[in-house]
């Protein structure tokens, strides 16, 4: 066949083309092209891989120059949209950046492979030109519905006229209904930029004016939209959403819950007269499909989603908005180690659009990008309306302790209890689930410790459990300990959520008490139901993670308790003092939204920490600065750059052993160190022995090819073997 006429003819065309296919491959693979099939850069296709066939994108640049008749054809195209140019530099530069093989990042692209194809026609109903023999009260109903000449489904015609399917089915039979195709509809209806235009004040629409002002332009631009909490953050770059809109082009809102921020897909409808399509987990698997096919044929205008959002194939994306920039959700530590905050840059750069980062609470990072005038800062420093920020005091537990086996002082009971008489509502926060973070025996000394992790067994006492939070290991707790036998000795130490509440309810039996986590039974569309209860008053106080902390406004919130102020600080993370900075003025804020004078309260033993002193003082400049100051000092993110080996093995020799060759592999250079191995603090995950390798570069220094250098000179990756590349990490256990 080699040297047909069809071939030669062929080879003009392009008869061989790289194609980039979701698995760890470094390159694209090359595939033969059929004379009659016509791909371009971009096509998503079908091709044979060893016995499988998979989907993949055909890849831009030259192939290596090889028979074509040795290759292996492109078995299809699909008839969808190809990924865009800017899509394809994107995910060649993500992978180039995160040190992952283009084909895994392109994987992340082609999560959907049934929305390749066209949606089917769904089967529809419509009234023909007969009529029944037999009539009857229920056909009747029927057909009077059906009169108005649209296409109806059976089970909604069915239900609509009050009849069982099998009215309707007899309709049909007797052509009296005859089948016809209804085309897919849009998951979603088209915004309307002029739906609702809120009253801006005069502060909150020079904001909007320079966000306005970015849309649309020719280059790409980052905002830094910095405003206190209940400043009007949303209300300002829905201006630019709108903007956008008008301009025909599509809008991506990353936010770090989606799935729980109810309240904020209902502003979006009251500004826009629709809701925004929905991309995070909890969207069933048939709807995933349909957002990302509109997605790609641009039927959808603007997606609300999770990080994973940035890797839909927008046709004609023109602003990203990140809220909550600083939220570490936007991490993602599995198989590609990114962070869509900066990803999400990198894409309006490539694209040539603008990105607006929201945060009440900026990330360091962020802030000295803005100061060093990359980003634009745009300020707002005032909450909406003059509502005042909620009046803030440290509870210095040395001197106000708890009573014995509590852990909340009688100042912040006493606080609480006013708040409740008042018939207003309290929080009180604790990043713990469960009922007490560590079970030991008071005979023995025993710990429950997870078998597979270091980590200690959670109590659960409402499931009668105790869990790992880390592989989601769990046993009952038992009535005897293992260890010595002796019966009913064992102890709970420490607080969780569980415990703050039973705390609550023995000291205020009459109010209404609920308790907020992450691993609530009924999931996701019971915490909803919850947090929309609170936000109606249905309850007093409410107990819970940080899962409240995000976003939620309830009206009625006055009092915001912080049980353990001091939880996160101390960690040996470079980032602790930032992260407790950012969360608990970020729960602190959820108080007095709606002009009530309101409290927030924070327990701790270190109240002259300089974290504890910068939130009271209302004056977080103060701690930016201090902060700002300390990583140049040091050399941390963003003066410098760190990337994280992280080493695991199924036992640990092998694992140490590894992590020392990469070491001895490190070349030297004097602007880069490398430090470890050292076992990692969460030495062992699901069975997996942990080391971790840190290395550390300034600013200039170009880490990735440093790391590469380390993983290809390093010792070959052997059986249990596995080596993830963390750029820019944020977690250190
Ligand atoms: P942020 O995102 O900065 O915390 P929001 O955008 O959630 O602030 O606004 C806080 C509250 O103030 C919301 O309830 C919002 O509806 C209200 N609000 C803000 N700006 C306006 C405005 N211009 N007109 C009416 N309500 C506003
Ligand atoms: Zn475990």
């Amino acid at each position: 066949m080699t040297d047909s006429p069809q071939f030669t003819l062929a080879q003009t065309r392009q008869a061989i083309v790289p194609v980039l296919v979701p698995m760890p491959a470094a390159r694209p693979y090359s595939y033969a092209v059929p004379e009659d099939m016509d791909v371009r850069p971009g096509s998503i296709v079908q091709v044979p891989l060893g016995p499988r066939q998979v989907s993949g994108v055909v890849w831009d640049g030259e192939t290596d120059s090889v028979d074509p008749a040795k290759l292996r054809p492109v078995t299809q195209v699909f008839d969808c949209p190809p990924i865009s140019p800017d899509m394809r530099r994107f995910i060649d530069w993500v992978a180039d950046y995160t040190l992952s093989p283009p084909g895994m990042v392109a994987r992340m692209v082609l999560r959907v492979p049934a929305a390749f194809d066209p949606e089917p026609p769904t089967q529809g109903l419509r009234l023909a030109d007969r009529r029944p023999e037999r009539m009857t009260a229920a056909r009747a109903r029927v057909i009077e519905l059906a009169q108005d000449g649209l296409s109806w489904t059976r089970s909604g015609l069915a239900r609509a006229a009050g009849v069982s399917a099998g009215v309707v089915d007899g309709l049909v039979k007797h052509d009296v209904l005859e089948t016809v195709l209804i085309p897919p509809q849009p998951v979603v209806a088209v915004p309307d930029p002029e739906y609702y235009r809120p009253d801006l004040s005069a502060e909150q629409r020079a904001a909007a004016d320079r966000l306005v002002a970015s849309v649309g332009g020719a280059a790409s631009s980052v905002c830094l939209l910095d405003g206190v909490t209940g400043s009007g953050k949303t209300e300002v770059y829905f201006e630019a959403v709108a903007e956008a809109i008008a301009q025909g082009r599509q809008v991506l809102i990353m936010l770090p819950e989606i799935a729980l921020t109810a309240a904020f897909l209902e502003r979006f409808e009251q500004r826009f007269g629709c809701r925004p399509a929905q991309w995070h987990s909890d969207v069933a698997p048939r709807m995933r499909e349909k957002v990302w096919r509109q997605t790609a044929t641009g039927d959808v205008r603007v997606v609300a989603g999770a990080r994973s959002s940035l890797f839909l194939p927008f046709a004609e994306l023109g602003l990203i908005v990140v809220d909550e920039e600083h939220d570490l959700a936007y991490k993602q530590e599995d198989r590609v180690f990114y962070n869509a905050r900066d990803m999400a840059v990198v894409r309006g750069h490539l694209g040539g659009f603008p990105v607006v980062l929201a945060s009440a609470t900026p990330s360091v990072e962020s802030r000295v990008n803005a100061d060093a005038g990359k980003y634009r800062r745009i300020h707002l420093p005032e909450r909406f309306g003059g509502a005042a920020l909620p009046e803030l005091g440290l509870i210095d537990l040395r001197r106000a302790a708890p009573a014995r086996g509590g852990f909340l002082s009688p100042v912040l009971l006493e606080d609480i209890g006013k708040t409740v008489e008042r018939g207003e509502q309290a929080l009180l926060f604790l990043n713990r689930r469960g009922y007490a973070p560590l079970t030991l025996c008071r005979v023995c000394g025993h710990r429950f410790e997870c078998p597979d992790c270091s980590a200690w067994l959670v109590e659960h006492r409402f499931r009668g459990q105790l869990q790992c939070h880390h592989c989601g290991y769990s046993e009952r707790v038992p009535e005897a300990c293992p260890e010595c036998g002796t019966l009913d000795h064992l102890v709970a130490c420490g607080p969780g959520v569980e415990r703050i509440a039973e705390e609550v309810d023995r000291h205020f039996p009459d109010a209404r008490t609920i308790v907020l986590s992450s691993d609530m039974m009924g999931g996701v569309t019971r915490l909803r139901l919850e947090l929309e209860a609170i936000a109606q008053g249905e309850a007093d106080i409410v107990v819970g993670t940080q899962l409240v902390a995000k976003g939620h406004n309830f009206p009625m919130m006055t009092l915001v308790g912080i049980v353990d102020a001091d939880l996160g600080l101390g960690s040996g993370d470079p980032r602790a003092a930032e992260r407790t900075f950012q969360l608990l003025s970020q729960v602190t804020g959820r108080a007095g939204r709606t002009g009530r004078h309101s409290r927030g309260l924070l327990q701790t033993y270190q109240p002259m920490h300089p974290v504890m002193q910068a939130i009271i003082s209302g004056d977080p400049e103060a701690f930016y600065a201090r902060e700002i100051e300390e990583r140049e000092r040091a050399g941390l993110p963003p003066f410098g750059r760190l990337a994280a080996l992280i080493v695991s093995a199924n036992d640990r020799l092998t694992s140490e052993t590894h992590a020392r060759g990469l070491r001895q592999a490190a070349p030297r250079t004097r602007d880069i160190t490398v430090l470890g191995p050292a076992e990692a603090p969460m030495a062992l995950i699901r069975g997996r022995h942990r080391f971790r390798l840190l290395v550390h570069g300034n600013r200039q220094a170009d880490i990735q090819a440093f790391v590469r250098t380390m993983i290809e000179k390093g010792p070959k990756q052997r059986g249990s073997v596995r080596v993830q590349v963390d750029i820019d990490p944020q977690s250190f256990m």
